[in-house]
């Protein structure tokens, strides 16, 4: 069959073939546990549920501008305004299909063919895939103290006259590690001055725990925003437990959201109308919600860190935020996509392979789910690895038996 050279050179998402493969196993009745998740449990907020069946009682739902209603446009001025200090216009503002829309339209608004795209490991599954998509090289740098800390002196090394941008992502999914201010300061200034696009990736930062602050980029950029190459995306997925709405945002300059709206424009049209209207709500509404969901989580975090921490033989960092722990696994199992699939075959548990994230021997964690899972789940992960494991397990009526070394 004649599929594109690009097409072929892209990767299936490997956290939803993973959902996909929970699900179909659920369907046959079999006691899935699944911690590979991306997405809160909680319901969404009621303000939420409110507008968009008000827009649905009317029947009368249409296209809208492709970058966004001007009450959504409204409202994510508001948020930028409360939450960075930032007075931004409307022209300043994109609305998407979810903050991965935001960044894949920025790519392709601002990448020229084979121009690299740095970010640092681990780094989210779809950076690689959405930058070759744009046309881009992606160009991953690990830092080489083995902490999932980067250095801008890590990044200015990588930095040639092919690099046209650089995403940041903190707190960092897979690790849950939020960056430094120094560095978060250090690299604003680097890409104002070599005149680098640096797109921030804030998805998770109202999700953070132990008393942090959220950082604020806008804090250590000097140029005016409608002179500036820093591009700020975020959406409502993850705070608001909205992930199946699709809706995200991206603040830039005038020119650079222009290019990207007439792209999107010319891709799905704006996002879904009911959809917008909900954000809206959220964003608007009481924001209870995000604290309790904040809660719930830096509770869930410290039980799975806990567990982890009493599992002989492997290293958590813990999470400042996001619901994702990235655990070093390989004193049991070096190969993480071996390990993620030997976990999901004998105790069906299901984790993210850290290959897909850039790093080997760890898997993905997360703890967005239940207590009980994150407990039960880190039971079976515990019987299947540890050799000094008593010889069978009970997953409900079932019994397993240890017939591994
Ligand atoms: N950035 C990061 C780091 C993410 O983890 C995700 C979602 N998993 C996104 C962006 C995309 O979010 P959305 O669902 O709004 O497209």
């Amino acid at each position: 069959m004649s599929i594109s050279q690009l097409a072929r050179s892209i990767k299936e998402s490997p956290t939803l073939r993973l959902n996909e493969t929970a699900a179909l196993l659920r369907e046959k009745g079999e006691p899935v546990i699944h911690l590979g998740g991306g997405e809160p449990k909680s319901r969404a907020p009621i303000d939420a549920i409110i507008n968009c069946t008000a827009l649905l009682n009317t029947g009368e739902v249409r296209y809208t501008p492709a970058d966004g209603i001007p009450a959504l446009k409204k409202a994510i001025i508001r948020y930028t305004d409360e939450h960075y200090s930032k007075v931004v216009s409307p022209d300043n503002v994109i609305v998407s299909n979810g903050a991965k829309q935001s960044i894949m339209v920025a790519l392709i608004s601002i990448l020229e063919p084979k121009e690299e795209v740095i970010f640092p490991a681990p780094y989210w599954v779809s950076y690689p895939e959405m930058v070759k998509l744009a046309g881009g090289v992606p160009v991953m740098i690990t830092p080489e103290d083995g902490t999932f800390q980067p250095t801008v002196k890590e990044i200015a090394d990588t930095v040639g006259s092919y690099t046209k941008a650089i995403i940041i992502n903190s707190p960092n999914n897979p690790s849950g590690v939020m960056y430094s201010e120094e560095f978060i300061s250090e690299i604003v200034s680097f890409c104002e001055k070599k005149n680098l696009w640096l797109i921030m990736d804030d998805t998770y930062n109202r999700l953070i725990y132990d008393g942090r602050t959220p950082t604020n980029c806008y804090k250590y950029a000097h140029k005016h925003l409608d002179s500036s190459r820093l591009i700020v995306t975020n959406c409502v997925s993850k705070m608001y437990a909205m992930t199946g709405f699709r809706i995200g945002w991206a603040v830039g300059n005038k020119e650079v959201i222009e290019a990207m709206s007439n792209i999107q424009g010319q891709q799905t049209s704006g996002p879904s109308a009911p959809a917008q209207w909900a954000a809206v709500g959220a964003l608007n509404g009481i924001q209870s919600s995000i604290e309790s969901l904040r809660m719930t989580l830096q509770n869930n975090r410290n039980v799975l860190v806990d567990r982890l921490n009493a599992f002989p033989g492997i290293h958590v960092t813990k999470p400042d935020g996001t619901f994702y722990t990235f655990p070093d696994f390989s004193a049991y199992m070096k190969d993480s996509q071996k390990l993620s699939r030997f976990l999901l075959d004998k105790v069906r548990v299901v984790v993210v392979p850290g290959a897909d994230f850039g790093m080997e021997g760890r898997v993905r964690i997360s703890f967005c789910g239940t207590i009980k899972d994150i407990t039960e789940g880190m039971e079976r992960i515990k019987w299947a690895l540890d050799p000094d494991s008593p010889n069978e397990l009970y997953l409900g009526e079932r019994k397993l038996v240890r017939d591994w070394v």
